[in-house]
């Protein structure tokens, strides 16, 4: 690593660029927040698990010893972040006739699926909220015994006005809420962004997960199982806390208030957040249902680390924008540079361990520094393009820095084969010639080509969205 390099990373806790120190050396406690398990994650989702992946893989490239806790949210997230609406898995199972339970399971298999086809390292401790509920209650016992809550019409409300730090990650100002809250009034609420810990009164009859407490039957509210769960794993102060943009205002605002409420400590140092994915500038969501899955791209044809490489294209912290000539785009690139790193291994016959000097380390300490300054990632793609474009270095010495970036990339180019590259190449020409004989009429060469591709191993299937196409 380059002499003096720092590692600076955005804290959205009081929103500035600063120097990360963890709190033991050699370590990092890391929290992400993880998905709620009532439908398949979206692209959107996914794009944040991505940013995080980049993060942890970072952290281990600087060779920190990394916790990365996640969690797997399988009750109390209701359709409104703050309190209102239906329990999210409630929903699922009404639309699909399945139990709860269900649900949960096969939403759970399916995304640690859709991270591991994107190549995302799994996290060290993956807990479910639902096998968490007596950590949970302990946590409420002890926000209760410090004086910062109230019962009221059968819930257990945090009183926001008994914790002056607040609006701290938000920037909010408590006056300013009350007088400009316009989010439905539960009557039972002091301040309308108090917040239930736990309910005992469902407005839905039909609640299927309950737990006896303290409070009586019931079950937790959304916000306390990453208190909870993080404290568990990570302890009572820990380094890094991450998730959307959207968890600022509600989520994580109400998390900082019920862990410090409990332990009266400082919770979590620094705290990242990822922009949004959009799609014509509307923000694509779960509940909204104009989201677009994983999965949809692979019948699409496109493989899950094409979406990783269009991620890599954007700094985490600015919005963008999906489209499919953008994701075409990235494919492109990503298959170019298979092919590059493809060629590189065939050139280095020679596995030498000689220092990395000259022009390869210009390039590998570029993409360090773009690196380390807040993840920039389009920055540190282009440090790769210049040193496959740099004819001044040996092949060998080429590839080894290529796969040293690559750690953090996570574009597994250690797997780039060219009889890989030459079947994509192969494949994309025959469909895009298949596609050419059917605008023309020409079925036979249409049907030869479908055969053709069938030896390959490819199916293909007409649909009214397009051409689709998969692994036998
Ligand atoms: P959820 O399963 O809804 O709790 O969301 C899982 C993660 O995805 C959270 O960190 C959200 O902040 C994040 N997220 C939700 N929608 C988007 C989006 N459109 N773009 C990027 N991240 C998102
Ligand atoms: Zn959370």
């Amino acid at each position: 690593m380059k002499q003096g390099l720092a590692l600076r990373l955005f804290n959205s806790l009081g929103r500035k660029l600063q120097e990360f120190t963890p709190i033991h050396p050699g370590k990092v406690g890391l929290y992400t927040c993880g998905p709620t398990v009532y439908n398949f994650a979206h692209i959107g989702n996914l794009k944040t698990y991505i940013f995080e992946d980049i993060l942890r893989r970072t952290l281990e490239y600087l060779k920190y010893d990394v916790t990365h806790v996640m969690n797997v949210t399988d009750v109390g997230h209701l359709s409104d972040d703050a309190d209102q609406g239906e329990d999210r898995m409630m929903i699922g199972a009404r639309k699909t006739g399945k139990t709860v339970w269900e649900i949960a399971d096969f939403f759970t298999n399916a995304f640690f699926r859709d991270l591991e086809h994107l190549h995302i390292v799994k996290p060290t401790i993956i807990c479910k909220a639902t096998e968490h509920i007596q950590d949970m209650i302990d946590l409420i016992v002890r926000i209760e015994k410090n004086g910062f809550t109230y019962f009221k019409g059968g819930n257990l409300y945090f009183d926001i006005s008994k914790f002056p730090d607040y609006g701290k990650l938000a920037n909010l100002n408590l006056a300013d809420l009350k007088a400009g809250a316009r989010i439905e009034v539960d009557e039972n609420k002091k301040n309308p962004h108090d917040f239930v810990l736990w309910f005992t009164q469902s407005k839905f009859e039909h609640q299927a997960m309950l737990w006896d407490s303290p409070w009586g039957r019931g079950y937790p509210g959304w916000h306390i199982e990453c208190s909870a769960m993080s404290i568990r794993y990570l302890g009572e102060t820990f380094d890094i806390h991450c998730g959307g943009v959207d968890h600022i205002q509600v989520h994580h605002t109400n998390e900082i208030a019920q862990a410090e409420a409990a332990t009266g400590k400082k919770w979590v140092n620094y705290w990242l957040h990822g922009e949004f994915l959009v799609t014509s500038n509307a923000k694509m969501s779960k509940s909204l249902e104009n989201f677009i899955t994983l999965n949809s791209l692979k019948e699409r044809g496109y493989d899950a680390l094409d979406y990783r490489y269009f991620c890599l294209g954007a700094h985490y912290r600015k919005q963008q924008n999906f489209s499919f000539e953008d994701l075409d785009a990235a494919r492109t690139a990503r298959n170019n540079l298979l092919d590059r790193v493809a060629r590189l291994k065939k050139q280095s016959d020679n596995d030498s361990s000689e220092p990395i000097a000259g022009n390869a380390l210009r390039h590998l300490e570029s993409f360090q520094e773009n690196l380390l300054n807040d993840l920039n990632m389009p920055k540190c793609l282009s440090d790769l393009w210049n040193l496959l474009k740099d004819e001044k270095i040996e092949p060998h010495l080429k590839l080894r820095v290529v796969l040293e970036m690559d750690k953090v990339f996570g574009l597994n180019l250690e797997a780039a084969h060219l009889e890989d590259v030459v079947l994509n190449d192969k494949l994309m020409r025959l469909l895009n010639e298949r596609d050419e004989a059917r605008i023309n009429k020409d079925y036979t060469r249409a049907d030869e080509i479908r055969v053709q591709l069938e030896d390959e191993g490819i199916i293909i299937e007409d649909t009214p969205d397009g051409v689709r196409w998969r692994r036998k």
